[in-house]
């Protein structure tokens, strides 16, 4: 079976073999070793000098860190959101006691810079904005640097959902100012499920500091303190971490801007394909992810039996849509262990399918 789904991704043979290793123990001198070399090199692909703390959970895990460590009940949040994933942080922020102020997109569209300064404008009391990099369930990418230079220039706290676009599309936490940016190890980092990351600014452990929230296993002030012994508060999944490890070295041998020029031309060249067999995309071509495509189903074959099709007579696994998209989109993932020729096997057999 071939996994095109946005994720859990393939992972490298490099990797694989990482992972069966024995397990250590993560009170150790070689555990020091291992944290300490991940968190170095995360902060290079996160472009931040900031704190990159783990968790032992999927991406959710680490959103609702995202939340639970910076906000108080009762504090205003503007959400962004141009899919499931951002409906998502959205109810995290509201089942903790956020007051949510909802900025919601039709499926398949962008937020604009403009709708974020109207929101600030109109809402004065906005503590912290949620914003999703790279919505997974309708393939948008948000233009980060520009929605985040409209929230600095207000000195709002912003939190980015980068799960499914960190290592994979440029993300510039320093330049751009992002307090906290949250991502997964089952997207585009090329290892299993398991780990969560999330860099923390200065002004978020301020932050912090004042944020009551309850939170106990998630909680970044245990993270930070267990981090500076070269340990992690609780037992960490430590085969995704050696997973992790490995596939790390292999994205920065690579060059992480080689690595985003490969998705970048990864992503064109699938687009330039589905066009030419006449399949739209739910995007408009600005707005298209170079980590993931939703592409239409064609007015003669819905969707459920298009990724069935793929499934069982091709072996290919893509993913639906979410919600109201289901049965109307199909996803396929190209994040991660990818390359053009991965995408013509996709092309070729949806080409069959259509015949
Ligand atoms: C995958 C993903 C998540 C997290 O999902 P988990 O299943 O909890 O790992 C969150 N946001 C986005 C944009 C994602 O792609």
């Amino acid at each position: 079976m071939k996994l095109r789904i946005p994720g859990p991704t393939e992972c490298p043979d490099e990797v694989l073999k990482a992972l069966s290793k024995q397990a250590i123990n993560h009170r150790s001198p070689e555990f020091r070793k291992l944290i300490k070399g991940i968190t170095e090199k995360l902060k290079q692909v996160f472009f931040t000098k900031d704190d990159v703390l783990l968790f032992t959970s999927s991406g959710t895990g680490g959103l609702e860190a995202a939340i639970t460590n910076f906000l108080s009940p009762g504090d205003c949040v503007l959400s962004t959101s141009s899919g499931a994933f951002g409906d998502r942080f959205a109810d995290i922020a509201e089942a903790f006691g956020a007051r949510v102020i909802r900025l919601t997109k039709p499926p398949g569209q962008a937020i604009r810079m403009s709708e974020l300064n109207f929101a600030f404008s109109s809402f004065k009391d906005i503590k912290a904005v949620l914003l999703t990099h790279n919505e997974t369930s309708t393939g948008v990418t948000n233009s980060i640097g520009q929605l985040a230079y409209s929230a600095s220039l207000r000195d709002k706290l912003i939190i980015v959902d980068a799960v499914s676009s960190l290592s994979v599309l440029p993300l510039f936490i320093d330049n751009w100012k992002l307090d906290v940016v949250v991502t997964a190890s089952q997207k585009g980092w090329m290892a299993p499920p398991g780990i969560s990351m999330m860099s923390v600014s200065e002004k978020a452990w301020e932050a912090h500091m004042q944020a009551k929230m309850p939170r106990f296993y998630f909680d970044i002030s245990k993270a930070k303190q267990h981090l500076e012994k070269g340990e992690t508060p609780w037992t960490p999944a430590l085969s995704t971490l050696f997973g992790l490890e490995v596939s790390l070295e292999l994205i920065l041998k690579e060059g992480i801007f080689h690595v985003f020029k490969r998705h970048m031309e990864v992503g064109e060249y699938f687009r330039k394909g589905l066009k030419k067999l006449n399949l739209e995309i739910l995007p408009s071509y600005e707005d298209a992810s170079n980590s993931i495509t939703a592409i239409k189903a064609p007015e003669f074959l819905d969707g459920i039996t298009l990724k069935k099709i793929l499934r069982e007579n091709y072996g290919i696994e893509v993913g639906g849509g979410h919600g109201k998209l289901a049965g109307k989109i199909i996803r396929v993932g190209h994040m991660g262990l990818v390359q053009k020729s991965d995408m013509d096997e996709v092309l070729d057999v949806l080409k069959d399918i259509l015949k």
